[in-house]
């Protein structure tokens, strides 16, 4: 019998250098691109927006109907947002902030249908979860004619860039719009996005975001609400 041959292990590509590729080429031709950045809380935005802005337009794209409960959603995007503006303030940059509609069903439904419910963080339940939110992205994006769509979470250590890039190169293949390849955490990104957290006073949030995810690591959705409702009123009351 044949023996079986040791697969050959999955070439790394740095999408980073790809990244940087592009940005040279932008240089060049002295325009700054139209690009729709996923996000779904401020953390992973802060450097990736440092970055962008020195050399396009960059908008955020908050679509994350993956988020559990409601109350704890609607505080990361005004944190989302709130950051947004912040920056915008302290840099001179007018960076873009937009949110898509909350419809958390469809994603328990797409988790269900694909039977993803106890798939560990990092499974199969994050790949659909990635590709249901970059497909958003890539479809507003072409609706709004943007150049580029692209995603923030690969700044974050706990996020398998490889395969954000690489579902976003898939989508890339549907619709009209070009993928944004990344790795914002390279070349001390991740250590510059956590200094931003402390310089802008950024809420970071204990758990990814579902209602899966949440009870896998034990933690307490009670607590969760009543802290996010408890933010929502402050900020209400700030604001008026
Ligand atoms: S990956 Fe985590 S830290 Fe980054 S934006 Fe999403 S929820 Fe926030
Ligand atoms: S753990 Fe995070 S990335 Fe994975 S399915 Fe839940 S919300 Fe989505």
């Amino acid at each position: 019998m044949k023996p079986l041959e040791k697969q050959p292990e999955k070439t790394k590509v740095n999408y980073d250098k790809l990244l940087l590729g592009l940005v040279a080429g932008w240089q060049k031709q002295e325009r700054r691109p139209k690009i729709l950045i996923h996000s779904c809380c401020a953390p992973c935005s802060t450097y990736t927006l440092e970055f962008l802005t020195g050399y396009a337009d960059v908008t955020v794209y908050f679509a994350n109907s993956n988020i559990h409960p409601q109350a704890e959603y609607q505080r990361r995007l005004l944190v989302q947002q709130r950051f947004v503006e912040a920056f915008n303030e302290q840099t001179g940059q007018q960076v873009g902030f937009i949110a898509a509609d909350y419809k958390p069903n469809e994603f328990v439904a797409l988790v269900r249908a694909g039977q993803l419910q106890n798939e560990p963080e990092g499974g199969k339940r994050c790949s659909a979860c990635f590709q249901m939110r970059l497909d958003l992205v890539a479809e507003a994006a072409v609706a709004l004619g943007f150049d580029y769509f692209g995603s923030a979470l690969t700044i974050s250590p706990m996020k398998d860039a490889q395969l954000i890039n690489e579902i976003g190169l898939d989508i890339q293949k549907i619709y009209d719009v070009a993928y944004l390849p990344s790795d914002f955490k390279k070349r001390g990104g991740y250590q510059r996005s956590i200094q931003m957290c402390k310089e802008y006073d950024i809420y970071r949030q204990c758990y990814c975001g579902c209602v899966f995810a949440a009870n896998q690591q034990g933690v307490d959705l009670k607590a969760v609400k009543k802290e996010a409702a408890a933010y929502l009123a402050e900020t209400a009351f700030d604001s008026e």
